[in-house]
């Protein structure tokens, strides 16, 4: 099943992944990204890809 990573080095804050999957992003207090699922079950991979790829600073990524 595809996992979810996240570089909480390079996140930034920007919230686009929240944004664009609700489900699977959330921001901490201090601002930094927190993944809510890794596991991305087929069907929820586009989306989840896309909201990935709406951060800025690449600091998402869906792998294999
Ligand atoms: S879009 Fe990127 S920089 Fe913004 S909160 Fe999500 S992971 Fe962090």
């Amino acid at each position: 099943m595809p996992t979810v990573k996240a570089d909480l080095h390079a996140c930034q804050g920007y919230a686009n992944c929240v944004v664009g999957a609700t489900d699977y992003f959330d921001l901490d207090d201090d601002g930094i990204v927190v993944l809510l699922k890794t596991k991305v079950p087929e069907p929820e991979r586009s989306r989840v890809t896309e909201a990935a790829r709406s951060c800025p600073v690449s600091a998402l990524v869906v792998e294999d």
